[in-house]
């Protein structure tokens, strides 16, 4: 049983003092990113502490295939340190088929709720189908690959406003889609936070905005 008061670094993984990464780390850590990165079609603000590189992908694939959940708490010190909009719920991407024994997005979410003081309900939105893994497909593809694939519980959602909880944004296709599931489902507003956002997606938004005709 892990000791919730101990924070594990999540780049060299060395024990400490109740602060979410050792001090030669922080040195390292320059691509804080912490601003509304833009929007989606559905989704109304993301963000993202960390850009996708370096040791924040390294630590990342260790919290998602090497079993370091105890990085969660730390992951999420960051991510409750960005500029979040309110909300009523957080919900968290639902699972893929994936080698990650876990949802990695679940944990992120129920360490977030517990950090933000906001409810998280692991059941407000599900997987309807199944797709092929995000990563497989190219840009155009993921969108068609989720396209209709997550349902949101309208009892849960309607009428609220809801932050997304997931690891990483890649293409932004995957919170787009959980974010337009709320909106059917009735959702105000709806926001998303991951722990690192990859650095091609800001080519990506650009594209994916182009796309949907959004600006930001
Ligand atoms: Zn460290």
């Amino acid at each position: 049983m892990l000791n919730e008061n101990i924070y594990f670094c999540p780049y060299c993984n060395i024990k400490t003092n109740n602060s979410a990464c050792c001090e030669l780390c922080a040195n390292d850590l320059k691509n804080f990113v912490n601003k509304n990165l833009g929007k989606t079609q559905y989704c109304d603000s993301f963000t993202a502490p960390f850009l996708y590189d370096d040791i924040v992908r390294d630590a990342m694939l260790k919290f998602k295939f090497d079993n370091k959940k105890n990085f969660c708490k730390s992951f999420c010190y960051f991510m409750k340190e960005c500029d979040i909009f309110y909300s009523d719920i957080i919900v968290s991407v639902p699972s893929f088929r994936s080698k990650s024994k876990y949802n990695t997005a679940d944990l992120l979410a129920k360490r977030m709720s517990k950090f933000l003081n906001i409810k998280y309900n692991s059941r407000a939105v599900k997987k309807v189908r199944e797709t092929k893994l995000q990563h497989e497909c190219d840009f155009n593809s993921r969108l068609l690959n989720l396209n209709d694939s997550f349902v949101a519980s309208s009892n849960l959602v309607s009428g609220k406003d809801v932050l997304i909880c997931d690891d990483i944004i890649t293409s932004g296709a995957t919170i787009d889609e959980v974010a337009k599931a709320c909106k059917k489902a009735g959702a105000k507003n709806v926001y998303a936070i991951a722990f690192a956002i990859s650095n091609g997606a800001f080519k990506n938004f650009s594209d994916f905005n182009k796309k949907f005709e959004i600006k930001f």
